[in-house]
């Protein structure tokens, strides 16, 4: 049964106390599991976190069964003033989840269901539903979705921000391929949100969406695979003092990527051997024939390993998610977008961050420049969603990883050098940052830019009261 707000109000006068099974219970649906901190299944119902670093802190939990139910307790969380993060794979990061205390975790694991319309190029994904669900399922119907990379990552949440990945030359940003939501908003009301129904709120939530309301189910249009669903991979290790002449090779793409083409070009440090190497990752959708002249650029510099094959997209996902999809470490990230590639600024700061590397024994992070094609996303008029940066070309990821927290501080000014150093050469002459990636120092005209007015007067309607988007306020 769906409450009204009438018979929500009643709960402030009977609970004093943030007692989740007696507040929500009698209110959901028997498949509904919840539990409070301490006890013996809270880790049950709490969803899992990617990074340790920047926590929410959740008081109770709670695994709603069906809508109806997640109307229920947005309803009853809104009015007995509960602060409360719908969390889907717990992949989010940044400071801003730090600022969730003492709140209730919705787990939307039960949000699962993965649906594809051959027939008609449409999936139908539940809010709960991650990239590794969706693979298969569209390899098996010879469809494919632009998503990101890691199999561990929830597709909604990566979409409302953006969505980025190696298919978006050819498709564009994962949040160009939504066609609809349902989405329960601040008066627990669930509502569809399209280009035809509320317009104003679907603009919003293709950029600012996890601060407009819970999504319950999205329909993104497909395409046919590309080549068959066959990619040529090409992955070569470089020792680090090799990385000036990546960031050349990397300079060459600036004006024009082929659409099909992705590159990933990544520092590391080996601890073992006190020394740095850098990757270069090149993704090409298409044969191995006509991805060798890219392979070539990278072997004429001497990579000390290299391998190159032609697999399928799933063997490519599962190959990207092997390390990412950890669990557990602290990953204080830094990020930005770029124009550009300026040889001597990306020289300079590998430099930086490999002393950095080498002087911390303890220092584990990633150093990943990802270059993609925004060939298609140009094709969206920038103003048909409030996401701001269709511009970027290359996004950094310094992926601060660590278990010491005693290394925050020192990580956190490493980071800032280096991010200013690039920000003063990456084309744009200001700080441009995807805010899926982001650090949460950024400002708000950093992540959501020309954006922020309209997103504003339209947190103002749709969510007064500041109910959702703790992490990334508008
Ligand atoms: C290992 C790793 C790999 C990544 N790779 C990529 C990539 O290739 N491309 C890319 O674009 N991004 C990538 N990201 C960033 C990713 O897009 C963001 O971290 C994103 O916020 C993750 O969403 P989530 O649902 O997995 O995480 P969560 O922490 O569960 O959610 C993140 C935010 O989204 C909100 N949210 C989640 N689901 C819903 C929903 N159904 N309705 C409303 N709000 C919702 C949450 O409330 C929260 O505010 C990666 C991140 C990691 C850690």
């Amino acid at each position: 049964m769906r409450i009204n707000t009438v018979m929500a109000h009643k709960f402030l006068t009977l609970f004093s106390t943030f007692n989740a099974t007696a507040i929500f219970g009698p209110y959901v649906s028997p498949g509904t599991e919840i539990a409070t901190y301490g006890d013996t299944d809270f880790e049950d119902v709490v969803t899992a976190r990617w990074s340790a670093w920047a926590e929410p802190t959740f008081q109770a939990a709670i695994k709603p069964a069906t809508e109806i139910d997640l109307q229920n307790i947005v309803t009853i969380a809104a009015n007995l003033s509960i602060p409360f993060l719908a969390v889907n794979t717990g992949h989010g990061t940044g400071l801003g989840y730090g600022n969730v205390a003492n709140a209730l975790n919705i787990n939307l694991g039960n949000f699962n269901s993965v649906t594809v319309d051959a027939d008609n190029n449409l999936l139908i994904a539940g809010g709960g539903v991650n990239f590794g669900d969706v693979f298969p399922v569209l390899y098996d119907a010879g469809k494919e979705l632009q998503t990101g990379n890691s199999e561990c990552v929830g597709l909604v949440g990566a979409t409302i921000g953006g969505g980025i990945g190696a298919l978006q030359g050819l498709h564009g940003l994962i949040l160009d391929a939504l066609v609809s939501v349902r989405i329960i908003t601040a008066s627990g009301s669930l509502v569809t949100a399209s280009a035809t129904e509320n317009p104003d709120l679907f603009w919003a939530i293709r950029g600012a969406g996890a601060n407009f309301g819970i999504i319950t189910e999205a329909t993104y249009t497909l395409h046919d695979q590309t080549n068959n669903g066959y990619v040529s991979l090409g992955e070569f290790v470089f020792p680090g003092s090799l990385n000036g002449s990546l960031w050349e090779i990397l300079h060459t793409f600036d004006d024009y990527l082929p659409p099909n083409l992705a590159l990933i070009i990544s520092g590391g440090f080996n601890h073992t051997i006190n020394s740095a190497y850098v990757t270069a990752g090149v993704i090409y959708f298409g044969p191995l024939a006509e991805a060798q002249a890219y392979f070539d650029q990278f072997i004429a510099l001497g990579p000390v390993s290299q391998v190159v094959l032609n697999t399928t997209t799933l063997a490519m996902y599962d190959l990207l998610s092997a390390t990412a999809c950890t669990d557990g470490e602290r990953h204080n990230d830094y990020t930005l977008g770029f124009n550009q590639t300026d040889v001597l600024t990306y020289t300079e700061v590998f430099g930086t961050w490999a002393d950095f590397a080498a002087a911390n024994p303890n220092y584990a992070g990633q150093l990943t420049f990802q270059r993609y094609s925004n060939e298609a996303m140009l094709q969206v008029p920038s103003n048909e969603t409030s996401y701001p940066w269709r511009d970027i070309k290359t996004y950094l990821l310094l992926d601060n990883t660590y278990t010491d927290a005693a290394l925050d501080t020192a990580v956190d000014d490493i980071s800032k050098k280096i991010r200013s150093t690039l920000e003063a050469t990456s084309g744009f002459g200001r700080l441009q940052v995807y805010v899926n990636y982001d650090h949460g120092d950024e400002g708000v005209k950093a992540k959501y830019g020309s954006s922020v007015e309209r997103l504003q007067a339209l947190k103002a309607k749709w969510d007064p009261h500041n109910l959702f988007g703790i992490p990334n306020p508008v």
